[in-house]
């Protein structure tokens, strides 16, 4: 595989640097740097006016087919403009969940009106989305899903409770796992609907995290509408599709937060530096370690995020969510040892926070033993685990 780039890409490598530049040593120069982890409730409006900015000038979806208003542009052209976002200090995107998660699903899964309706409101960046997926007793067990979705005329009628809802507090929308057929097999009485936010059957309770903020909620339901048309795939056929946003969600979604961690590990190396412990041989260890396990993930991410693009839960998008997430707790750790005692005793440099959040990334988007289950029966073949 060559690695280098070539001449069209370095031009487009110049156009993304010039525009991000232009905009947030300009316009946008308040979000610079702003709403990673640990920081993610702050600037929401001034975020959202980013998400348009991105948006009218076709940096969102870059990936996705010219046909649904995306740019077609390859995988390392997407890399590129990541690389370019996280060196300008490009803000916490707002509308992650919408053009990660939901947006390749519709354009995999959806039908025509679908694609219509609700990629326009991705791609400019003026619909908000979040995911309701898990619930009390169904997080890895996501088919255990009990919230449940009943036909009245042409709507479904939504009642129930999701837990973990990111993002629940600002979306417009959400995508919501429902049991449409509380009859069938439990994988098989699953639809995949989407819902407005805004209406008085949905109450949203926000949940206080580690880092003293609130980045996810409580969602219930009691009677929320939403209309038969807004099921993507088939009814009861929701699970093929869920599984589907989670293969985007552990794949090339995560391209933008890998390069995220190359500048909070610059941050650390700078501050131990600074700290003069950088002589300390096992922190020297540590740091370089991290360094090797970047490229790795790098080269790993352009060889095999291509074959996660196609909405299929795979053995690589187990290796590569364990691999970055395993990654970036113990960047979080180093992080708060550089720190020293002060990391942990009310410290708000940004890099506490990065430890605090790191706790998640092992937890969300399916847990690490559950990928290392998937590893084990699909990459190894050892037994099925017993359900
Ligand atoms: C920061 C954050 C953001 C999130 N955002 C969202 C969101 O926007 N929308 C949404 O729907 N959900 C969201 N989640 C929820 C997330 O998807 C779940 O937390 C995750 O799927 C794990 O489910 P659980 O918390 O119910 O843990 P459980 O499934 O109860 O697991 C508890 C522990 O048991 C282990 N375990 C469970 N089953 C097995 C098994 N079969 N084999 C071995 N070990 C097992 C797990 O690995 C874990 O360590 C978010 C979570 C976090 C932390």
């Amino acid at each position: 595989m060559d690695l280098r780039f070539t001449a069209e890409q370095e031009r487009f490598r110049a156009d993304a640097r010039a525009w991000l530049s232009d905009r947030l040593d300009g316009p946008f120069e308040k979000v610079r740097g702003r709403g990673g982890p640990g920081d993610e409730h702050d600037l929401f409006d001034e975020r959202c006016e980013w998400e348009q900015e991105l948006g009218r000038d076709g940096w969102i979806g870059l990936g996705w087919p010219a046909e649904y208003g995306g740019r077609g542009a390859s995988l390392v052209e997407q890399m590129i403009f990541y690389e370019e976002y996280a060196r300008a200090g490009g803000p916490g995107r707002v509308g992650i969940v919408g053009e990660g998660l939901l947006g390749p699903t519709i354009v995999h899964f959806g039908d025509d009106a679908q694609k219509r309706r609700f990629l326009p409101g991705i791609l400019g960046g003026t619909e908000i989305w979040c995911q309701g997926y898990s619930e009390p007793d169904a997080g890895s067990d996501l088919a255990n899903v009990q919230t449940r979705a009943e036909r009245d005329g042409d709507e479904w009628v939504v009642t129930g409770q999701k837990v973990w809802t990111s993002l629940a507090h600002w979306a417009q929308w959400i995508f919501v796992l429902c049991r449409t057929d509380r009859d069938a097999p439990k994988h098989k009485g699953i639809s995949y609907l989407l819902m407005p936010m805004q209406q008085p059957g949905i109450e949203i309770r926000p949940i206080v995290q580690i880092t003293g903020h609130s980045e996810f909620n409580e969602t219930f339901f009691d009677g929320a509408r939403t209309h038969v048309d807004n099921v993507v795939g088939e009814v009861n056929g929701g699970w093929r599709v869920a599984m589907g946003t989670l293969a985007f969600e552990r794949g090339a979604s995560t391209l933008g937060q890998q390069l995220d961690f190359e500048n909070e590990l610059r941050a650390v190396t700078d501050l131990a530096r600074a700290n003069g412990n950088t002589s300390d041989p096992v922190l020297r260890q540590r740091l370089a370690d991290a360094w090797i396990a970047l490229r790795i993930m790098r080269y790993h991410a352009l060889r095999t995020l291509p074959m996660m693009e196609h909405g299929t839960l795979t053995r690589e998008t187990s290796i590569h969510k364990l691999f970055w997430a395993s990654f970036h707790q113990r960047l979080g750790e180093l992080a708060i040892d550089v720190l020293g005692p002060a990391g942990v005793a009310g410290n708000d440099s940004p890099l506490a926070g990065v430890f605090l959040y790191s706790r998640a990334d092992t937890i969300y988007g399916g847990s690490n033993e559950i990928q290392r289950n998937v590893i084990g029966e699909q990459a190894l073949g050892l037994p099925r685990e017993p359900r």
